[in-house]
């Protein structure tokens, strides 16, 4: 069981929560406010118990012990104190927020300081002093060990999940310790070496696993067929029949193929047994993409990762197009996970009809593949 924050009494606590507010930045400029967001239930819930709240986060990654100006976060302190309409009290090192007299202060971007990624404890004493009860709600930097996501919580006194960190553990558990049946994975991308431990753990897990991309193309490989100039990796082909081993793996009859991965390049359909040594598959084939939201219909849980195809190129994006308006529609629980799948549920407009969409990419797969991450034991009862 997690200890969660509405357990403890909160009036004129400091409540020292580390977020992630790892936002895409240009010039300055937020570019996408959406973690933020994620991160204001768990702020404005502090407020609302009559805390004082001390944030921490980090942005990007700057030399340690380098004052980055263009990863400070100061623009997030204003947009923040527009949000929850008050002021945000930006603090240049834990001293200074150990100081702070405002009800809301945010620490500059933690990757300034030496010992944060090594999981110094002396920061970490350093942030823990910042507070009287310390509150992990940065899901998507839990699989990680620095000294505001572990250490911190070594030293304090009184720990506990925030709001979307529960969230996230409960999404996943429900996904992967009591999922309703059948479980399809969805494993698409690049490369099979990124993804290699997520696949071996889901092909225990799952009763049937779908791979995509240049993923695909190892697998199909795997299974002796000529592939031409696709990306795959041949050094990857024993670890795919692994898999081909152990889960039933679904592999397209049909591919979209071109001579190159440009926006200018020509699409041509082809069967899987079709393809010319000098042409590359990009994409799944239309027979597939008619048959894949039937096989998505029926199934009881799905969790998602990776484009099936060069989802940036509009003639090779019809396989993750289909496939993320087939997991919006689905009856099933579904969760999706990881940068660029983020990226195309954004771009196909399915971000409110996926069940649950995780914030945390490396710590999304990391809880999938080991079941658990480094700060979890430390925030159960
Ligand atoms: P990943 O970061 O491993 O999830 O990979 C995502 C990237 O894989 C995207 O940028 C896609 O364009 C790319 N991708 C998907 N399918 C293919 C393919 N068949 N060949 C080459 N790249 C692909």
């Amino acid at each position: 069981m997690l200890k969660t924050l509405d357990t403890l009494t909160l009036v004129d606590k400091k409540v020292l929560i580390r977020l992630d507010l790892n936002v895409p930045m240009q010039a300055g400029k937020i570019k996408n406010t959406e973690r933020i967001h994620r991160a204001l239930p768990t702020i404005r819930y502090a407020l609302a118990q009559g805390g004082i709240v001390r944030l921490m986060s980090h942005l990007g990654r700057p030399q340690p012990g380098e004052m980055n100006p263009d990863l400070s976060l100061a623009p997030i302190a204003t947009y923040l104190s527009q949000v929850l309409a008050c002021p945000v009290q930006l603090c240049s090192d834990p001293a200074e927020l150990a100081q702070a007299t405002a009800r809301v202060a945010l620490l500059e971007n933690v990757r300034f300081f030496h010992g944060e990624t090594t999981n110094d404890l002396n920061l970490a004493q350093q942030y823990a002093a910042c507070g009287d009860i310390f509150v992990m709600d940065a899901f998507g930097t839990a699989h990680r060990q620095h000294a505001s996501t572990l250490g911190v919580m070594q030293v304090s006194e009184q720990v506990c999940a925030g709001f979307l960190f529960q969230d996230e553990i409960k999404a996943l558990t429900q996904a992967l310790q009591s999922p309703k049946t059948p479980v399809l994975a969805v494993v698409g991308g690049a490369k099979v070496s990124t993804k290699l431990t997520l696949l071996t753990s889901l092909a225990t897990k799952v009763d049937q696993l779908i791979v995509g991309g240049g993923i695909a193309n190892t697998f199909l490989a795997a299974q002796g067929y000529a592939i031409g100039t696709s990306l795959y990796e041949p050094s990857m082909i024993t670890e795919a029949r692994a898999i081909m081993a152990k889960v039933e793996v679904i592999l397209p009859r049909d591919v979209v193929v071109a001579s190159a991965c440009t926006a200018t390049a020509t699409a041509r359909v082809s069967s899987i047994t079709d393809v010319q040594a000098d042409e590359m598959i990009l994409d799944m084939g239309p027979e597939y993409i008619k048959w894949l939201p039937s096989l998505i219909q029926s199934v009881g849980t799905l969790l998602w990762n990776g484009p099936l195809g060069v989802f940036e190129i509009p003639q090779f994006a019809d396989g993750t197009r289909v496939l993320a308006k087939a997991i919006a529609a689905c009856s099933g629980f579904s969760i999706a996970g990881g940068g660029d799948t983020l990226a195309a549920i954004a771009q196909f407009k399915c971000t409110n009809d996926i069940d649950y969409i995780s914030t945390g990419g490396g710590a999304f797969l990391a809880f999938i593949e080991q079941g658990t991450l480094p700060c979890l034991p430390m925030l159960t009862a």
